[in-house]
């Protein structure tokens, strides 16, 4: 068997491996989009390194588009194989592919319209709603933690990494002539103790692992500091500052963790009598889905769920769905929190509320997630006086603050709490991916100081036999 990195390799976005068993099988672990380099993503992303009607399989660890976001645009050119991950992934995917779809084509669009001004001709959009709907129906769910044998030669297990609603690690038993091999992709891995999802959960000795490294050089704050954390940023902005609190955020996940988190304050009566708007039709539906997921939950949330019904829904909470009730926002003036996607700041309906409120010091913008280097976040979380919103300059008036606490990705401590359920002399090979170099790099010692002595940094496009 042999395994090659197409993604993910120098950078957190696009993650892409493909497996080649002995017997000819092409199967792929994830197939995701390259986010936030404009132009040079767009390039990125339709070099694919294979020809998708080879792909026989593709296990999907979860519905993040940096890991599921070119499915639709493989579906479009040929690929006809299945796609099997759990059934939450599933359903996540059912709303955010066809939305990445329509983000596809309005970006294309825009840039259509400058190429059209310099006589240049049209591009095609990665792939758009209908391509994404299509690729649906690839799609086969089975559950966490059962023994799926894809080919008889190759046996699949589904293991909850903590890391979003449906996310897994993959642990995969390969036989080949007479030996056996094992490999596990850990997917993304979640953080210990949160208040919805469970901790990641072990998985059998591996032989070989292939795991991320988004926080590989950095430690989080305790998240039994967060709630705490966020009372504090709410009452600075709300009740001294007066003004708005903008929180982007991703939809799926993040989210909800900051509805429930608020929800948790109000019930403690720590919470201002303010309204509180979630602006992101993705979030609206991935709401829902997390309602019909309960069986994700963690057993604190599972007995939540017995006082109290709908988590994600409270007093003075708004979903907002129409783009209509969205502007409607922008006239509203009393202090308020307003949750909107995307988490990084740069797409969806938070580049509004960033521009219309970004200029003025009584509001207060708040990350609570990862932003990739070159993103609008990563600027303003860094300190830029000045940012380019909509092709505009904005001089960054509000307050700027962080919370790491409600991050998706463990810190490297728990990355190795997480790597603990294996014998680290039985590990053959331990291939870091999905994280910057600097991350990467740090994470290989640290890995290396907890006995783990073949760490493996692969480069774009390395192709390793296993
Ligand atoms: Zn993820």
């Amino acid at each position: 068997m042999k395994i090659q990195f197409l993604g993910a390799t120098t950078e957190v976005t696009g993650s892409k491996f493909l497996l080649t068993t002995q017997q000819g099988k092409k199967i792929l672990l994830d197939c995701g989009m390259y986010q936030g380099k404009g132009l040079e993503t767009d390039a990125m992303n339709r070099d694919l390194g294979f020809d998708p009607k080879d792909i026989d399989y593709l296990l999907l660890s979860h519905a993040h588009i940096d890991h599921s976001g070119l499915i639709p645009y493989i579906y479009k050119l040929g690929f006809r194989g299945v796609v099997v991950c759990t059934s939450a992934t599933r359903d996540l995917c059912s709303i955010m592919l066809p939305d990445s779809g329509k983000i596809q084509e309005a970006d294309t669009h825009q840039f259509n319209k400058k190429r059209a001004k310099e006589g240049l001709p049209p591009v095609e959009p990665l792939y758009n709603m209908q391509d994404a709907a299509a690729a649906m129906r690839c799609f086969v769910t089975i559950p966490l933690d059962l023994d799926f044998a894809l080919t008889p030669d190759f046996t699949l297990r589904f293991i909850d990494s903590g890391h979003m609603l449906g996310s897994s690690a993959i642990y995969m038993t390969v036989k080949e002539h007479q030996e056996t091999k094992t490999l596990c992709y850990t997917g993304d891995i979640g953080r210990f103790n949160k208040k919805i999802l469970p901790n990641p959960l072990p998985f059998p000795q591996a032989d070989y692992i292939i795991t991320e490294s988004t926080y590989g050089d950095r430690l989080h704050p305790t998240i039994e500091n967060a709630k705490q954390e966020l009372m504090l940023i709410v009452k600075d902005a709300i009740c001294k500052r007066r003004g708005k609190l903008i929180i982007p955020s991703f939809a799926i996940g993040r989210t909800q963790e900051l509805v429930y988190a608020l929800q948790q304050l109000k019930n403690d009566n720590n919470l201002p009598d303010i309204e509180i708007f979630v602006d992101s039709p993705l979030a609206v539906s991935a709401t829902e889905i997390f309602r019909l997921h309960f069986e994700c939950f963690n057993e604190e949330m599972q007995d939540y769920l017995q006082t109290d019904k709908d988590p994600f829904d409270f007093d003075k909470l708004h979903y907002v769905r129409s783009i209509d009730d969205s502007k409607r926002l922008n006239s509203y003036h009393n202090p308020c929190i307003i949750i909107s996607a995307s988490g990084m700041m740069e797409a969806g309906r938070i580049k509004h509320h960033l521009a219309n409120n970004i200029e003025n010091k009584r509001n207060t913008i708040l990350s609570v997630g990862y932003c990739s280097p070159t993103t609008l976040g990563a600027k303003i979380i860094r300190g830029d006086k000045r940012v380019s919103i909509f092709g505009v300059p904005y001089e960054v008036r509000a307050t700027v603050c962080t919370l790491e606490a409600f991050s998706g990705h463990a810190d490297y401590q728990e990355m190795i709490q997480y790597l603990s359920c294996q014998n680290p002399q039985k590990v053959k090979k331990l291939f870091i991916v999905h994280g910057e170099d600097q991350a990467r790099n740090t994470y290989s010692k640290h890995l290396t100081n907890a006995g783990f002595h073949h760490c493996c940094i692969p480069f774009y496009k390395e192709e390793v036999v296993l």
